[in-house]
């Protein structure tokens, strides 16, 4: 939540708000996501839910301090004075489209703010994708290049979410899809054609036992991005990795890898937007 980040596929993270619920497993909005029952930054608020947040439909959101609010704006002064685009994870103790009703002023005021940062990209990865739509605060049709759109499909039942973020690509510069924590193996059925980059990796916990996350699966998702041409991140092979003793506890060590999954691409990106 500060300056910088200890999450490798990005420069900063921004939290202007934190707090959020379980996201549904289905489209019809039943049942609980199977990448959100783990959540990690839920365990992290424990610690400190005035500052964190707190978690549940009903619970309230806890706002940053204005100094906070106006990070991206010095990040981007920064940004553009070394001549480097800088990628900011936007939000990662928050879902940017929760539909909630106190959220619409927060996230007009956070995208009026992205507008004033055109050296920065800003990375909203969200598991309710079929809300931006209706929730996109310039406009459903209003595209925007400093914004790269995202949603987690980590398990075979999310891969709907996948088809709600193609249905909507045209309002970022592209879309990507974390497959994180990646539960288990997952037929993209094509759907790559659309998506300029994965993240894949295994679960971490800050307390209790990760799930497991069996390296060929991450080798299957690693096949079909070559073959569908999109970028592949492999963050971390997670905290219980099948077949393998990692002393890292996330796996995030990529020495101790086998050697076919040391794979940290990035989408191409060009000095003046996305190429
Ligand atoms: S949507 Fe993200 S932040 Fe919200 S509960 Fe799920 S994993 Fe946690």
């Amino acid at each position: 939540m500060g300056y910088l980040t200890g999450i490798e596929w990005c420069d900063h993270t921004w939290n202007p708000w934190r707090g959020c619920a379980h996201a549904a497993r289905h489209r019809d909005g039943t049942g609980e996501a199977p990448e959100c029952l783990n959540c990690y930054a839920e365990d992290g608020s424990r610690r400190n839910a005035a500052n964190l947040g707190e978690w549940g439909p009903g619970s309230a959101r806890a706002v940053g301090v204005p100094a906070y609010w106006d990070l991206p704006r010095k990040w981007d002064r920064k940004a553009e004075a070394d001549g480097v685009r800088r990628r900011v994870f936007f939000a990662s103790y928050a879902d940017v489209f929760e539909d909630r009703a106190d959220l619409v002023p927060h996230r007009r005021r956070a995208f009026d703010i992205i507008d004033e940062c055109p050296n920065l990209d800003f990375l909203v990865l969200t598991k309710r994708p079929e809300m931006v739509g209706t929730l996109w605060p310039w406009g459903r049709e209003t595209r925007r290049e400093n914004v790269w759109l995202g949603t987690t499909c980590g398990h075979p039942d999310s891969l709907w979410r996948v088809d709600a973020l193609l249905s909507v690509r045209h309002l970022a510069a592209l879309a990507f899809v974390s497959a994180e924590p990646l539960l288990a193996p997952l037929d993209f059925g094509g759907r790559l054609g659309g998506i300029r980059w994965v993240i894949a990796g295994g679960e971490s916990r800050l307390r209790g036992e990760p799930r497991p996350c069996d390296p060929e699966w991450i080798r299957g998702v690693a096949m079909q991005c070559e073959l569908a041409g999109t970028a592949l991140f492999v963050k971390q092979l997670g905290g219980n990795p099948v077949g393998l003793s990692l002393s890292h506890p996330k796996g995030g060590d990529m020495e101790e890898w086998p050697e076919d999954l040391r794979i940290r691409e990035l989408p191409a990106v060009a000095a003046a937007g996305v190429a």
